[in-house]
């Protein structure tokens, strides 16, 4: 399969787009007009169920749904679409709109960026003491875009918003510097959208810049469930499984953070391969999601993941709560509905399913774990804790919010009894003044 991909541009190619209905395509004009859409061949052709798209999961990936831009933000890019605007007037009524979608959730821009000799590292950020994220250039997109992505300004030419370094080399002066990382996240984007080559300059850096406090090279990255290919039978798919061996070889260990959203990405034939492939070069490979309404909001779904990965040989690792941004509205699941699922799932599954860690919120101050729900002293609240902090002595220390069936994000709770802030706020609060 050679790889093809469609946007606003040339969807309609898409043989199954006839199957359509006419308001469906309107839908996907509008709102890909504000939120990113990009998808591909493969996708269309073995993981979209067609005859049941309405209703299909990873069409819903993919595809913009109406819904997903709220009836104010639709109705208002609908109009300007139709009426005869010029393309700039276009733009600037979705910029005004994305601005509108929380663009950049959780401090990145302001609170992760590091800075060397006082220039500001733009292509990294640091957050928690032992992981340093990396985004290289030439891995600033994706295979496909989902709908329900938090990097989604990174996909839409809003270039102020956009994060990326090319210079290996200034990551490497800042790993020296900071003995603390043990481990490096390529992130993006999707760094496996890179060739090769570019892969292979960064890796060898890192390498030869023999950091003895490295142990662990991470990517991030959705091409097992957009383009498998990648590890099977891409022109540069040899190279890059020799790249994998070669970090093995190296004694640091090589961390696959795949990401899936439903037992269904999981079921083909070059998938299977793929995995295999990539645990061959003694890569491991670990499994990631978000909870999303109307995509994957059953408790069944998860326990037949988790299952089906550890099956094939891969490890589950976390299920994040849908971020504070872009469509959070249509994906979103209440955070004690969220624990719900969590819970059902992972009760149904042997222990070697449970490295599984979630519902995780990804949040300024920390990924923060909504451990469940309790009655203390005749009052409901819900447990939290820390997974990973700013400060790594806020981690794993039980704190609790005030019982609520509605809220979704951290920023909606508030301290259970009649505390006038969580235990960690006021240092918080001073980090950034
Ligand atoms: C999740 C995350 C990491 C990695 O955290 P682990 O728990 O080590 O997987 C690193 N940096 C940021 C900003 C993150 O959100
Ligand atoms: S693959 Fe990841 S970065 Fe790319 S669109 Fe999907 S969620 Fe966003």
């Amino acid at each position: 399969m050679k790889f093809k991909t469609y946007t606003l541009q040339n969807y309609k190619e898409i043989p199954q787009i006839s199957q359509l209905a006419k308001k469906d395509i309107a839908s996907i004009d509008v709102v890909s007009h504000v939120l990113p859409f990009k998808t591909n061949n493969y996708v269309v052709d073995e993981l979209i169920d067609w005859k049941n798209y309405e209703n299909d999961p990873i069409y819903k990936i993919n595809f913009p749904q109406k819904d997903m831009l709220i009836p104010e933000h639709f109705k208002e890019m609908e109009s300007v679409i139709n009426s005869n605007t010029t393309k700039s007037e276009i733009r600037e009524t979705a910029n005004n709109i994305r601005l509108q979608l929380n663009p950049h959730p959780a401090g990145q821009l302001e609170h992760n960026v590091p800075e060397i000799n006082g220039e500001r590292l733009l292509g990294i950020q640091h957050k928690y003491n032992e992981t340093m994220l990396f985004f290289p250039t030439q891995g600033q997109t994706c295979h496909a875009y989902c709908t329900f992505c938090f990097r989604w300004p990174q996909f839409v030419g809003m270039d102020e918003l956009k994060f990326a370094m090319k210079q290996g080399e200034l990551m490497v002066e800042y790993l020296k510097e900071h003995d603390e990382v043990t481990d490096v996240l390529f992130t993006g984007g999707d760094p496996m959208t890179m060739k090769t080559k570019h892969l292979e300059s960064y890796i060898n850096i890192l390498l030869d810049a023999d950091l003895p406090h490295l142990r662990n090279i991470r990517i991030g990255t959705k091409a097992l469930t957009f383009w498998p290919q990648r590890y099977v039978d891409d022109n540069d798919t040899d190279n890059l499984l020799r790249l994998f061996e070669k970090v093995s070889k190296s004694k640091k260990n090589l961390a696959i953070m795949a990401h899936f959203n439903h037992p269904r990405e999981l079921e083909t034939d070059i998938l299977h391969t793929a995995v295999n492939n990539i645990r061959n070069t003694g890569a491991l490979i670990r499994t990631q999601s978000p909870l999303l309404n109307n995509i994957n909001a059953e408790p069944e779904l998860w326990s037949a993941m988790w299952n089906k990965q550890v099956e094939l040989g891969m490890i589950p690792y976390y299920m994040f709560v849908a971020r504070n941004t872009g469509a959070q509205h249509y994906f979103s699941v209440p955070l004690v509905k969220a624990w719900q699922i969590f819970r059902k799932a992972y009760s149904k599954v042997g222990g070697i399913c449970r490295t599984v860690r979630g519902p995780s919120m990804s949040a300024d101050p920390g990924k923060v774990l909504v451990a469940g729900v309790s009655k203390v002293n005749g009052t409901k609240v819900i447990n939290l804790t820390f997974i990973q902090g700013r400060n790594s002595k806020w981690v794993r220390r039980p704190f609790f919010a005030k019982y609520d069936e509605k809220a979704t994000w951290l920023n909606d709770l508030v301290p259970a009894f009649d505390e006038k802030e969580f235990f960690y706020e006021d240092e918080f609060k001073r980090m950034y003044n």
